[in-house]
């Protein structure tokens, strides 16, 4: 049966409380039983013998017969009207017989023994009664006894159980209850309580089934919308066309999208779960793929790599890697941590077709312009020649102007020229150890009428004792002649640039520095691509210099760099390898 707490206390208490009146009921019951007990001895049989006693001591006062007579009538009165036992009321009237007797004669000895046998007679009933009553007295007390005792212990019992029983009837749900909340707060939400138990505790144990149960869908159901979306952002990134590989921060591979696993030629499960170390072993693209992660995380995207050459789409195919490093601020913090990397490749193989034919395309006009230039600075030459004829001054001015176009041309038909043999990797090195000074006066030369015609001074600063470098000495040379023409051009007049060359570490270093204007910053990462040109360059120039000077010097293996101080100056530098 459910019961409510509420009524479970009233009734706990309430039992207590009856079982209060109850004792305090049967302790007054006793104690009024015993005295009606008494009473009744007192009542009854005491005063009787007390009457007796004064009509005894009466019928001895001879001395005041009259005292005698009255004490003895209201004596006899009194106890006319106390009869209580059976056989007292002969005697009281056989001693009523002898009181008209005592009034005639109040010494009458003979009638004095018979007054004292009748006294006799009732006090001994009296007496007989009081035994009698007095074991009922008894017999009372030890009822109540018995009462007092049972009631006593029945409400011990009773108080006991309500002890024991009624606070862990209260508190064993709280309990209860406090470890099923525990468990909620522990994501538990499939934890249920015992529905069937008291009407509070029921209705308190139904709310809370009803809110585990609700938690518990929603946990699902936003498990479910959370799969959804993993499984809609995997979708997106399997049906891109670019490769993908996705990394954690311990170099598992977390993902492989169609394209990767299309020109790694593997399936997911070869991939997917596997230390990138360990998946690399068996698969050479995957090893050139994954190299920058198996070195060290912390050197990715320091430089820009070659592109790839993979085969895909049926034909040998161009990609270029892309190493994105995920950061994400865990929750509650603010701090960004790593959590891995994601590899996408992209497929420049078009671009890289385009660029194949822009450079056929100029390498076959640049070469088909060189043989026309060539014949036109003959024809000039031919026409300064007095002994073909004399010139007028106006003439001369013209040829003089043609003459420095067809140098101009034949300068940039030549850059372009390099420059295809650059980009279709045909560069024909002869990399031997030389002599750096050799290679530097060599460029001083070939700037010498430059300078001069600027006023500008070259200040050479070339260490002693200089080990060979390892290069490509006319390469080289072409690079640090366009270097220091650069800085004349770009120098005021009358300035000075200065050209040093030493050892730096186990490498040279040459550096051709101005004090010109200097390059803006957004344009220093720049100046090194191809055809461009600082915006408002007044002087003519094709912006290739630079980016076949980077060309060769790489392709020897040294490395070129510059740092600018805009409106101060630029240092351009060249590191080579020593023999
Ligand atoms: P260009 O034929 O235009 O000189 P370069 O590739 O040699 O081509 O140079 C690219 C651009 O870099 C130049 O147009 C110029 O704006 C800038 N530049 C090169 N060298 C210097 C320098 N020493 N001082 C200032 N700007 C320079």
């Amino acid at each position: 049966m459910k019961i409510s707490i509420k009524k479970k206390l009233t009734l706990g208490v309430g039992i207590q409380f009856l079982l209060i009146l109850v004792s305090v009921a049967a302790g007054l019951v006793s104690v009024g039983l015993l005295t009606t007990d008494t009473e009744n001895i007192l009542r009854a049989n005491y005063n009787s013998i007390e009457y007796c006693r004064h009509i005894g001591e009466a019928v001895d006062d001879v001395d005041h017969p009259a005292a005698a007579i009255q004490a003895f009538a209201d004596n006899l009165e009194q106890q006319r009207l106390n009869v209580t036992e059976e056989g007292e009321q002969a005697y009281t009237d056989a001693l009523a017989q002898n009181f008209s007797a005592f009034k005639a004669n109040t010494i009458d000895p003979t009638l004095a023994l018979q007054i004292r046998k009748n006294l006799n007679a009732i006090t001994g009933l009296n007496m007989a009664a009081i035994q009698r009553k007095s074991n009922v007295a008894k017999q009372t007390a030890s009822n109540s006894n018995i009462l007092i005792g049972t009631v006593g212990t029945l409400s011990l019992v009773i108080a006991l159980t309500l002890l024991i029983n009624l606070p862990s009837s209260i508190a064993d749900p709280i309990k209860e209850f406090t470890v099923s909340i525990k468990e909620i707060a522990k994501k538990n939400y499939a934890w249920r309580i015992d529905e069937d138990r008291d009407e509070e505790f029921g209705e308190m144990a139904k709310s809370f089934n009803s809110m585990a149960a609700k938690l518990q869908d929603y946990e699902s159901s936003s498990l479910s919308k959370m799969l959804f979306e993993k499984k809609r952002i995997e979708a997106l990134i399997n049906k891109m066309h670019n490769p993908i590989i996705g990394l954690n921060e311990e170099q598992v591979i977390l993902f492989a999208n169609d394209a990767a696993l299309k020109i790694l030629n593997l399936r997911a499960g070869d991939l997917v779960g596997k230390q990138a170390q360990e998946a690399t072993k068996t698969n050479d693209l995957l090893r050139t793929l994954l190299q920058g992660q198996l070195a060290s995380s912390a050197t990715i995207g320091a430089a820009k790599p070659a592109a790839l050459k993979i085969y895909a789409d049926n034909k040998e195919s161009f990609f270029e890697k892309e190493v994105v490093q995920v950061t994400m601020a865990p929750a509650g913090e603010s701090t960004e941590k790593y959590i891995g990397d994601v590899i996408i490749l992209q497929n420049i193989t078009p671009f890289k077709e385009l660029d194949a034919a822009k450079t056929n395309f100029i390498a076959t006009v640049s070469h088909e312009f060189k043989t026309p230039i060539s014949s036109i600075k003959m024809s000039l030459q031919l026409l300064q020649n007095e002994r073909i004829g004399l010139l007028n001054e106006e003439q001369q001015s013209l040829v003089q102007s043609i003459q420095e176009d067809a140098a101009r041309l034949l300068k940039i038909t030549t850059a372009l020229l390099d420059l295809t043999q650059v980009e279709s990797g045909q560069i024909k090195l002869s990399i031997l150890p030389v002599e750096i000074a050799e290679i530097v006066q060599y460029a001083l030369a070939a700037t010498k009428v430059q300078a001069e015609q600027k006023d500008v001074g070259i200040a050479l600063a070339i260490d002693p004792h200089l080990p060979l470098v390892l290069a490509d000495s006319e390469k080289t040379a072409w690079v640090l002649t366009n270097l220091i023409s650069n800085a004349i051009r770009y120098s005021y007049e009358h300035a000075t640039v200065f050209v040093d060359a030493k050892r730096e570490g186990d490498r040279l270093r040459v550096t051709v520095r101005d004090s010109g204007q200097g390059i803006a910053p957004q344009y220093q990462g720049k100046i090194f691509e191809r055809y461009f040109r600082v915006p408002g360059t007044a002087k003519e120039g094709t912006g290739l210099g630079l980016a076949i000077s980077k060309e060769f010097i790489e392709a020897q293996g040294g490395s070129i760099g510059m740092t600018s101080d805009f409106g101060a100056g630029s240092t351009f530098w060249v590191d080579l390898e020593t023999a």
